[in-house]
């Protein structure tokens, strides 16, 4: 139906593009055909552009749900822009505006009509849409119907159940944020049907991302340092909480022009300072989350969070907006373990208790009554009233009328809708269900404060897991090679050192286990590894996988099973090809990180760390054996104790590590040089074959 050049045409004449950015003709083509589908691709990617096109090729109108006034304003001008018909219903119009674009649409007088999910809700919208049925329906920002999104709207589950009434039209959705959970959410809620999903676009071949450990008070000084530099500003720094961006704007104003930004500034100041910074008057500003969300700046080349962020998906965004001109940008993170602390307080501000939501929704009546009344009556804490307010409304179980005043939804007593069996579902579901939504949502929080402190830690390339928390369907698999992983010596903050002798000894025992059991799991890799080399604690066995991953010796790579329902998450290791090859030169080519001490509890708790007995435990029984064996029958013809032959822990250390040649062999404690040069073949030949010991 749609030819490459009627596509490609449309494209020039109708947009102005000259050519079609990455997936962009693939989603036209399919869905000018009349295919659903969903597109995924980050802000910028040209989604908009994904149904526009299809759009005006199906040569009927296109309906467009958006979330946001701001949103639908901005699409219309732009399409008028272009010369194209398109108009929009929200409720900051007025209503005699509002029927005219109506009438336009009816009268086949539009190319676009723009309306909000909750627009369904309105008697009458529906029927009216039936009767003039769109050709393409397109849902924007479509994470809003999933509640695992981040942005989870409850008119968005409108879509649904109404959606199928405006059909034969094909539906595209699109959003720039979903993970493949929210993904199947999207695809089950709206019923797409074939399932095709367009996920590209999330790997950005010019930004670096750094992650390091500091504690708190070490950070404004880093952020200081950092932007001193002319080269990498404009940026943006995210902090947690509205006081820190002040604190920390008022810093930085000193050195160059920056300025806070947050919800709670009024708005003319909050335009102003996004205005000022879009004009390159304010070089940073800082902000809380509530920045970002359409600035179209593209030469950010520096993007930094004071603290951990609530979930991946958040912090993808926010770093996204940094280097939109493709030239090299950096995004920095900083947090440390007190951060999951203040993330989980901040949980529990935005997700109260669910006995909190019980106690109000139990409160709320039929007939409206005054937030403020209620709140008086019930002496929640103020955040915790609004929070569990917030969430009865988004859950379907309160709402607001008349600005502030609040009654149950769906009222107890509303039978009368009972003739719309959409409504009467709707309330059925609402009813039972807000309770099971909302805790399923609270967890999923939680769960997305985990998935960020695993990215955090996580050493192997930063941009490929980030790519494949996404589920990019066409990426390459590469490593990004920019990033604190992949090239250490560019960091902004992060620093490193050639190892010592005893981690060049302690990472070739880590070599030597992976040699023996590939893609062995990291925490039993550790237990191994700490029978052997037990002055190390987790952190800094984490600290020599990845830099063993850093050059490249080893893979980590995050895994997860499912048991008793329940996915576990772990992490994986496993030699490279280049791993595998005999005689690395680790020395030569492992770098450890070397941070200023930043932590110094922890260090010393580090060092102090008992030794714990090598645990035979761990070894293979009958490599032990063998090598008792061994070593008794060396001693009695060398006539020397069984202990100076090798000690104790040594056997047992070289049963657990099963050294492969003789550099394995010298990287076990208390095995030196001459041991190897006298026993290394002995032993070599007991570790590869235990059963056929043959001390020759
Ligand atoms: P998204 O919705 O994915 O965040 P938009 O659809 O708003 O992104 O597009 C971002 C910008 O890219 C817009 O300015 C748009 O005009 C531009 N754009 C889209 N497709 C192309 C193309 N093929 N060639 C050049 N510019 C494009
Ligand atoms: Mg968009």
């Amino acid at each position: 139906m749609a030819t490459a050049l009627d596509l490609k045409q449309r494209l020039r004449s109708v947009f102005g593009h000259s050519v079609f950015r990455p997936h962009q003709e693939e989603v036209c083509r399919r869905t000018a055909e009349g295919a659903d589908g969903l597109v995924v691709m980050p802000t910028g990617a040209g989604k908009s552009l994904c149904y526009q096109l299809p759009g005006l090729l199906r040569g009927g109108p296109t309906l467009v749900f958006s979330p946001l006034i701001a949103l639908m304003e901005d699409q219309t001008a732009k399409l008028r822009e272009l010369g194209l018909r398109a108009e929009r219903i929200h409720s900051g119009r007025p209503r005699s505006e509002s029927r005219q674009a109506c009438r336009l649409y009816r009268d086949g007088e539009l190319d676009f009509l723009f309306i909000a999910p909750e627009r369904l809700g309105v008697p009458g919208f529906i029927e009216f849409l039936e009767r003039c049925r769109p050709a393409l329906i397109a849902v924007d920002e479509a994470h809003c119907i999933s509640q695992w999104g981040h942005d989870f709207r409850p008119d968005y589950r409108l879509l649904g159940q109404r959606l199928p009434r405006l059909r034969p039209a094909p539906v595209l959705a699109l959003t720039a944020t979903a993970t493949p959970r929210s993904q199947d959410d999207i695809a089950a809620q709206l019923n797409l049907e074939g399932d095709q999903r367009y996920i590209y676009g999330f790997r950005r071949e010019n930004l670096a991302v750094e992650v390091i450990q500091k504690r708190t008070g070490a950070r404004a000084a880093i952020v200081s340092e950092v932007l001193g530099d002319t080269e990498r500003r404009p940026a943006i720094v995210y902090a947690p909480t509205r006081k820190e961006t002040e604190a920390l704007a008022g810093r930085l104003a000193d050195q160059f022009p920056a300025a806070a930004y947050h919800a709670g500034l009024p708005t003319a100041e909050r335009d102003e300072v996004q205005a000022a910074f879009l004009g390159g008057a304010i070089e940073v500003v800082v902000a809380t989350t509530a920045f970002g969300m359409g600035i179209d700046k593209a030469n950010i080349r520096t993007v930094i969070h004071t603290a951990m962020p609530a979930t991946v998906e958040g912090y993808y965004q926010e770093i996204g907006r940094a280097g939109r001109d493709g030239k090299p940008a950096r995004a920095l993170l900083l947090y440390s373990w007190a951060d999951r602390r203040t993330q989980e307080f901040l949980h529990g501000l935005t997700y109260p208790e669910l006995t909190y939501l019980k106690r109000l929704h139990g409160a709320l009546g039929d007939e409206p009554v005054e937030a403020d009344e209620l709140a008086a009556r019930l002496r929640f804490p103020e955040r915790i009233f609004e929070a569990a307010l917030d969430q009865l409304r988004i859950h379907g179980a309160a709402r607001i009328v008349g600005g502030d005043r609040v009654r149950r939804e769906p009222p107890p007593t509303a039978g009368g809708s009972a003739a719309d069996p959409v409504a009467k579902g709707r309330q059925a579901g609402s009813n039972g269900n807000w309770q099971r939504t909302y805790r399923a949502q609270r967890q999923h929080r939680l769960d997305q404060i985990d998935e960020m402190t695993r990215f955090a830690d996580h050493r192997g390339c930063r941009m490929l897991r980030l790519v494949r928390h996404f589920g990019d369907r066409a990426d390459s698999g590469e490593r990004c090679g920019l990033c604190d992983v992949c090239a250490p010596e560019a960091c902004l903050v992060r620093r490193f050192r050639t190892p010592l002798s005893e981690e060049v000894q302690a990472m070739s025992t880590v070599v030597s286990l992976l040699r023996r059991r590939d893609g062995l799991g990291t925490g039993r890799l550790f237990q191994e590894f700490r029978a052997v080399h037990g002055s190390y604690d987790r952190g800094a066995f984490e600290d020599l996988l990845g830099a063993l991953g850093q050059a490249r010796v080893v893979f980590v790579e995050e895994d997860s099973f499912v048991k008793d329902g329940e996915t576990i998450r772990y992490q994986r290791a496993g030699l490279t090809p280049g791993g595998r090859r005999r005689g690395i030169d680790l020395a030569g080519q492992v770098l450890l990180p070397d941070d200023p001490p930043d932590e110094p509890a922890k260090r010393q708790r580090r060092r102090a760390a008992p030794a714990p007995e090598i645990s035979e435990a761990d070894a293979d029984p009958e490599l032990v054996e063998a090598l008792r064996e061994w070593r008794l029958e060396e001693a009695r013809k060398r006539r020397w104790p069984a202990y100076t032959v090798l000690s104790n822990r040594a056997l047992v250390a070289v049963a657990v590590v099963k050294p492969g040649d003789r550099d394995e062999l010298l990287g076990i404690p208390g095995i030196g040089p001459k041991t190897v040069k006298r026993y290394g073949g002995a032993l070599l030949r007991i570790v590869a074959a235990p059963g056929k010991a043959d001390p020759k």
